[in-house]
């Protein structure tokens, strides 16, 4: 009898472990389902343009003087893979051009920001040279730590990366340990981007400030050091979350809106370019407004 017990309480046991591992594998799921079906509605540009023109009508305040600050939003930096995964393709430039990039950064000494460095640089309290390039990683993706940050020491560029905090560790992702090593670097600026990718536009004010503040708090427990900046997943926001960044005491936060000229006034949702323009060293150049294409 008493024997059965014990067979009973195991059996149990191990049925739970089981039926536990299989609904967190499902939910994991679901979310990258739900993290990937949204994926292209703003972050990859694919929305319609009236979308952006409406946020752009909804805050526009074009206020205080202005400053070419082009920052480049990138997400994978990999080889192309031909998996018939499209969303990750247009999100995807290759090593080689990335590295193309930094060596033209390189060469023609042009400096690089952090976010965080720019609400100073907008307010005239620090020296701003021009051109110069702010890069910023979304979404926190393992490649940052395997293909990025290797290219950053080797040619001294700064960037900043948006983190989703429950997805570390998961496939594709950075690991704890990993962001910490980041975190310790003069080369790297780690930013939130929310706990689980939300869509804040709409979304009521509670949950909001929970995925705003609280990915934040964890960032900072974990890193032992200050999380100044925000980047809006999806790029989709409304002025109730501006309100919300503004008030975890983040100094910036980055958008999706296209362009190139930040103020005072956009500081909450400054513009950013699409690191898939950019096709070549050339190319970057041009953006920065260093030289024309092909003059190099
Ligand atoms: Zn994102």
């Amino acid at each position: 009898m008493r024997k059965h017990r014990w067979l009973i309480g195991f059996v149990g046991a191990l049925f739970l472990l089981i039926l536990g591992s299989v609904v967190r594998t499902q939910l994991q799921n679901r979310m990258k389902k739900q993290f990937q079906k949204n994926y292209d509605v703003v972050e990859s540009f694919t929305a319609p343009n009236d979308m952006v023109a409406r946020e752009m009508k909804y805050f526009k305040t074009p206020e205080g003087r202005q400053w070419r600050i082009p920052i480049i939003m990138y997400h994978y930096v990999e080889p192309q893979k031909n998996d018939g995964d499209t969303i990750r393709r247009s999100l995807t430039i290759p090593p080689e051009l990335f590295e193309k990039q930094l060596q033209t950064l390189s060469e023609n000494n042009i400096p690089t920001y952090f976010v965080r460095d720019i609400p100073a640089i907008l307010s005239g309290d620090e020296e701003y040279a021009t051109p110069s390039v702010v890069l910023t990683f979304d979404d926190g993706y393992q490649d940052f730590y395997t293909v990025v940050f290797p290219l950053l020491k080797k040619y001294h560029v700064k960037a900043t990366v948006y983190i989703i905090n429950r997805f570390l560790g998961w496939k594709d992702f950075l690991t704890t340990k990993q962001l910490r090593e980041l975190g310790e670097s003069s080369l790297v600026e780690i930013g939130a981007h929310t706990l689980n990718h939300a869509y804040l536009k709409g979304l009521d004010t509670k949950t909001a400030a929970y995925q705003i503040m609280q990915s934040k708090r964890e960032l900072e427990e974990l890193l032992g050091k200050p999380v100044e900046t925000f980047a809006y997943p999806y790029g989709e926001f409304d002025p109730e979350t501006m309100r919300i960044v503004k008030e975890a005491s983040y100094s910036a936060a980055v958008s999706v809106v296209p362009g190139m000229e930040q103020s005072i006034a956009n500081q909450y949702y400054l513009y950013r370019i699409r690191a898939g323009n950019l096709s070549s060293g050339d190319a970057m150049l041009h953006v920065l407004g260093v030289a024309q294409m092909g003059n190099n």
